[in-house]
């Protein structure tokens, strides 16, 4: 099968040198996009078909013949999620720290992520051609988050660039395929290809659009490949100019067309010799993960207590989606905490996700929230008239933040009846505002706010809210067991002799929630 001709390949030695696999992360504002759009002028297909590039999620630069490769989804988020979901993409950390500001709390996230997956660390120290720019200063700052410079003795390599006025990124690349070649990074290079889908977009004329990046293997023009459940045959592989290729090695990025359905992006695919063995992995997989449709109508299947906040999510690639849940992996699923993400999606968001989130149950909580996507004036509109609110975010973090607050506010309004008090109805009186019930205390005590419950024979027949006590002919705020009152109950005066009545004190509970490490 597949497999076996890559698993012998592998026994017989067959491993080829291959590109390393470079994810960029630092604090934002620290140059990442900065850095990946300079070095994207300079990727392989770039340079071949005149400078004109898009974004598919991972590019390929040469420098003296070697190529190294870009993942091209700045920040740990994307990174941490691809990981999440099993899959190790990146071979090679550079951590963007800007000299003029040196290591802030995203750096610190950054380097415990990349320790984490056990990734060299490569530190391009940005915006040097800045007046303010203190390169010593940020790598002080650096030694003491454990990461030491070569020329201090450690053993991080550090290189000062500037990402937007091209300084020094030989270098950076340099330092890369040195690394590279220090950790002999190889793969078999024929055979069936293999890897992950790094991203996944729906386009109106072409279909869906997965870029995948190869890992073992070659991927070839009209192959079956397999991701998850999902089914393809490759009709158009793109580099990132979109000229088209016929086939990709190790480490390189392809966008492809030919996926019947989206598929996930962070999960592996591979190449099957026959369309008759990939349609059977893909029916078998299917099966085995059969689970109910994704909607609204799962819902009503909870418990009232647990259906808290329903979300529907649109960002601009496939990527973000796993990144922003990823965000949340650490939000507790418990009694009083339930996310159901109803819809995610890539695209903008339109008057179907409106209409979407209007379905929404009676009680059940609604959040539309974009990530780095667009509104539609109409969707805007409806949103309106429906009153649900839109939230579009550019920081992942805020969108986090956003939802926990919602939560948060949910919860508070969770109320806990603690019983402070028992009283039995002796006599009934006419009062200023209504009846009062005379009343002796017989356990515990009363207060003037207390939440009442009145029983008749056993049975509630009515609640209020203690709205004075007389004692004699005193008004007091409260009152203990063995006394005898006139209670006057806000919401509730149809008192009768022997009627029992009980105090309760509101407590606004704020349930476990959260255990974040941001
Ligand atoms: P990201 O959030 O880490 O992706 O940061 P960006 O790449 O968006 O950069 C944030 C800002 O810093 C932008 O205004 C960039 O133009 C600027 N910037 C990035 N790199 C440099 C640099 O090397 N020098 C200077 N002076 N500005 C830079």
């Amino acid at each position: 099968t597949a497999g076996d001709r890559g698993f012998l390949a592998e026994q017989e030695g067959d491993l080829k040198a291959r590109p390393p696999v470079v994810t960029v992360m630092g604090h934002v504002d620290h140059g990442k996009t900065t850095l990946l759009d300079t070095l994207r002028k300079r990727s392989v297909a770039a340079t071949e078909a005149g400078g004109i590039t898009q974004r598919i999620g991972a590019y390929t630069v040469e420098l003296d013949d070697q190529q190294i490769t870009f993942i091209d989804t700045p920040g740990h988020e994307a990174f941490t999620a691809m990981r999440a979901r099993g899959a190790q993409v990146t071979d090679i950390a550079v951590l963007v720290v800007a000299a003029d500001d040196g290591v802030m709390p995203q750096t610190k996230e950054a380097i415990a992520h990349a320790k984490a997956a056990e990734v060299p660390i490569i530190v391009a120290i940005n915006k040097i051609d800045k007046p303010d720019a203190d390169p010593q200063k940020t790598r002080s700052n650096l030694s003491e988050e454990g990461l030491l410079a070569e020329d201090w003795g450690g053993d991080v390599p550090m290189v000062e660039v500037s990402a937007k006025q091209n300084i020094n990124l030989d270098d950076l690349l340099e330092i890369l395929n040195l690394t590279a070649e220090v950790s002999e990074f190889k793969a078999v290079k024929d055979g069936p290809g293999a890897g992950v889908v790094l991203e996944s977009t729906f386009d109106a004329s072409r279909g869906c659009l997965a870029t995948l990046l190869v890992q073992r293997g070659t991927l070839h023009k009209c192959d079956y490949a397999v991701s998850g459940t999902k089914l393809c045959k490759v009709r158009l592989m793109q580099n990132e100019a979109g000229k088209e290729v016929l086939d990709a090695g190790p480490s390189i990025a392809v966008q492809v067309t030919g996926f019947q359905d989206s598929p996930r992006a962070g999960d592996q695919f591979e190449v099957y010799p026959t369309a008759q063995e990939a349609r059977a992995v893909a029916e078998r997989r299917a099966k085995e993960t059969a689970r109910g449709k994704v909607g609204f109508a799962g819902l009503h299947t909870d418990s009232e207590q647990t259906m808290r906040l329903a979300l529907i999510l649109k960002t601009d690639a496939q990527g973000s989606i796993a990144a922003v849940q990823h965000m949340f992996s650490d939000v507790k699923d418990s009694k009083y905490v339930n996310l159901r993400w109803v819809l995610t999606a890539p695209g903008p968001i339109t008057d179907s996700d409106v209409e979407l989130a209007a379905t929404c149950p009676e009680g059940q909580r609604v959040m539309i929230l974009g990530f780095n996507t667009q509104v539609s004036p109409s969707a805007e509109r409806k949103a309106r008239e429906c009153s649900i609110k839109i939230q579009n975010f550019k920081v992942i973090y805020e969108l986090y933040d956003a939802v926990v607050a919602a939560l948060e506010s949910d919860l508070e309004q969770e109320e806990k009846l603690v019983e402070k008090g028992m009283a039995k109805v002796k006599a009934v009186f006419d009062g200023r505002d209504g009846k009062v019930a005379g009343s002796e205390i017989v356990e515990g005590q009363f207060a003037v706010g207390n939440r009442v419950h009145a029983y008749r024979k056993g049975r509630k027949i009515g609640e209020g809210k203690v709205q004075s006590i007389r004692r004699f002919k005193e008004q007091v705020q409260e009152i203990d067991e063995g006394n005898e009152c006139g209670l006057s109950v806000e919401g509730f005066d149809d008192w009768e002799a022997d009627d029992e009545v009980r105090a309760f004190e509101v407590k606004l509970v704020s349930p476990e929630l959260v255990s974040k490490t941001k």
